[in-house]
This record gives structure tokens, sequence and C-alpha cells, in this order.
């Protein structure tokens, strides 16, 4: 091989890695083996990866590496939500991914960047600034994660869903969150259906038309506002892609397939979308389109300018959607006890917008915080 720096072979979906094994004049099908040797199987050591010539793998151990991030903790909640605190780079870049088992699934809640550029206003992961976009090699490597200590235990499956609602926005890390994807659903990889595999995104509507050309996973989109007057307040994107665009965008993605339908997300705040009125422009505004709602109870987090509308206030907002045969859901939040319910990201990291600070948010502060998904 002609390579000298040691390539991390779990940045390529598989498309990539027969490309590299061919230029290196290797058979494509050592793609094949190699991704069911990683993804599949669990293992990271070339030397054990036995249906490949010595040879090969001692020339793969000196010029490649699996490289995942380094595990820093590891939480497990009373409700069995399970929340991993993953080291990236040297540094105190961490990032956080998180577990939720239900009845016949194991939904895993991925993060795709360390920060986020958007800027929400009721999201903590948005005080924290943006560093970096994530590699494949360290999106794929939430799910190697939990997916092999689910079978560990004994689990059979292992993860059965994906979510892209951790950390930031995937559609602004399109490359890498698509062969990360790819990887999710390859026969040789984790063999996840389409349909359980979910990218959420704030209306990144020109990714959004390039997203239908390349894949047909799940979309999510978190809407938050009936109106652009308020969805400007809440999620800043809209100013670029006010909701008439976001909602074209919504039907190219559906149009043509019987069989999909958008999520939008609504985090329910108190006071400020979360009315009768608000519903009733909400049900207009989404009714024709083949659609799930998913409420979501706002997620407080320290120095968050935001409250949880009571019980009764979501209900109600439910009830009238629901009336308007609008599919809709309140999300439960789930372990929460170790800070890993919907909304509230993270670890540590370096914060080079420097945000975090015109929040007045320490590291400690920032630490305690939850992860969004
Ligand atoms: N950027 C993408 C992916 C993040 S998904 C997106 O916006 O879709 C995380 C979801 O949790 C989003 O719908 C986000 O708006 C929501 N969220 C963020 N902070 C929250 C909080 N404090 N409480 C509840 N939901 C929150």
């Amino acid at each position: 091989m002609s390579v000298t720096e040691k390539i991390n072979l779990l940045d390529f979906n598989r498309a990539a890695l027969e490309a590299f094994f061919i230029s290196n004049g290797e058979k494509p099908f050592r793609a094949r083996q190699l991704m069911q040797w990683v993804h599949q199987r669990g293992i990271t050591d070339f030397a054990q990866m036995t249906d490949m010539s010595k040879h090969l793998r001692e020339i793969l151990q000196q010029h490649c590496s699996i490289e995942r991030p380094r595990i820093l903790e590891q939480q497990k909640s009373a409700d069995g939500t399970r929340k991993w605190l993953l080291s990236i780079d040297d540094s105190d870049n961490a990032i956080e991914c998180v577990l939720i088992p239900e009845k016949n699934r194991m939904t895993l809640c991925v993060s795709s960047q360390v920060g986020c550029t958007l800027n929400c206003s009721f999201c903590s992961t948005a005080k924290q600034g943006f560093n970096r976009n994530l590699t494949t090699a360290e999106i794929i490597a939430q799910l190697h994660f939990a997916h092999h200590a689910l079978l560990a235990e004994g689990y059979q499956q292992g993860v059965t869903n994906v979510v892209m609602m951790g950390m930031g926005e995937p559609l602004l890390n399109f490359d890498a969150v698509i062969a990360a994807v790819d990887m999710m659903c390859d026969d040789f990889g984790y063999a996840l259906s389409k349909r359980r595999v979910t990218i959420s995104t704030a209306g990144v509507v020109p990714a959004m038309l390039k997203l239908e050309q390349v894949t047909d996973v799940a979309l999510a989109v978190s809407l938050h506002a009936p109106n652009d007057r308020l969805r400007n307040q809440l999620v800043p994107i809209n100013r670029k892609y006010p909701i008439a665009e976001l909602m074209r965008a919504c039907h190219s993605y559906i149009d043509g397939y019987k069989s999909r339908k958008i999520t939008f997300e609504y985090v329910m705040l108190d006071g400020v979308n979360d009315s009768l009125e608000h519903a009733r422009q909400l049900a207009r505004l989404i009714g024709d389109i083949p659609c799930k709602l998913n409420l979501i109870p706002f997620n407080p987090y320290p120095h968050a300018d935001y409250r949880c509308p009571d019980q009764a206030t979501i209900d109600r907002f439910r009830e009238y959607t629901a009336s308007k045969g609008i599919v809709t859901v309140t999300r439960r939040a789930r372990g929460d006890d170790i800070d890993a319910a919907c909304g509230q990201l993270v670890g540590d990291f370096h914060d080079r917008s420097r945000r975090s600070s015109k929040h007045q948010l320490s590291i400690s502060d920032i630490k305690g915080v939850r992860l969004a998904h």
C-alpha cells in the first residue's frame, strides 16, 4: 500500500472501503469482510480478522486503524436509559449518546456535531456554541459502542432504531452523516431498515432537497412554531428558510412515496407556543401532510429562559391536533435521573464561538446539562 499515515477505516462506508481495497490491489469483497468484523462482530483488531490473509492483516495493521472515541463515562438510569460520554480529540471535547429502551425496541439518539450553529432559543446545545463537525467514524462509533454493549449483555438484536437527534444539526454535516447512515442500513453493517433510521432537522431546506436524492431514511422536522413570526424567534434558521419553503421541502420529501411520513417535533414552551390558537394554526399548517406530531415537553436546564407548560395545557393541545386527524404523541421524558432526557446536552468542549461565556455558563454547568434527542 502506498499510504504513509494511518487511515481510520471506520470513516469509510462500503463504497469507500471497496474503492480503498481496489486501489490497493485487493478484491472489493474485502470491504464486506471488514464491515462484518467491525460492525457485526465488534472486532476492531485486524489481527483477529481471520478470513483475511496474514499478509493483508499485517498491512492493514501497519497502515490503518479502527479508531473510536474513548468512553469517558457510562451511566444507566432507573428506567433503563443509558448515556455514554465520549471523548473526541485529545482535548476536552466530548459528546454524548443516549440509548432509550422501549418494549419492542432499543433506540439510540446520536450526535452529529460538537455543539451547534443554529442557536434555537430554547436549546441548551445552542448555548454552548459550536466546535466542529463529527467525522463519520465518530458518528458510527456511537452506534458501535451501544450495539455491542447490548449484544455483550445478551440482547439478541442490539440497537433497533437510530434517531439523529443528539447534539448538532445533521444536515449541516451532510456527507459525514450520510456515510454513517449508509453503514447503519448496510446489510454488512447494522442492517437497520430505512424506516428505523431518522434524521432530524431544524429546517435546512436546500439540504432537505438534497437528502431526498441520496437516501430515503425517515425525516423529522423540528417545527416548534406554527407561524413565521414566532418561529423566527425560536428557530432562527427560519429567517433564512421560512415556513412556506420548509413545507414545500417536506412535501417534496414524501411526494411519490406512499409509505413516507414526516415526524414534526414541537417543543412545548409555557405561554409561548402552547395555546389553542397555536394548535389551530399548527393543524392548518400540517393537516394536509402525511405526518405524525411529537409534542416534546420542554426539559429545563440551568439558566433556561423557558418553562414547561402544565400537563393540562399539553393534553389540551394534543387533543385538539388529534381531533383534526393528526396522529399526536406526547414524548415522555426518559433518563432524567442521569441527565439524559430529551433536549439537553452535554459534555465539555471548547467553544470556539465563545457563546457559552456570553450566556455565563461555566464548564461545570455544561457538564450537568442534558442531551438533546
Ligand atoms: N438540529 C436537529 C437535531 C436536534 S434534535 C433538529 O433541530 O432537529 C433535538 C430535538 O430536541 C429538537 O427537536 C430540538 O428542538 C429539541 N430540543 C432542544 N432543546 C430542548 C429542550 N430543552 N427541551 C425539549 N426539547 C428540546
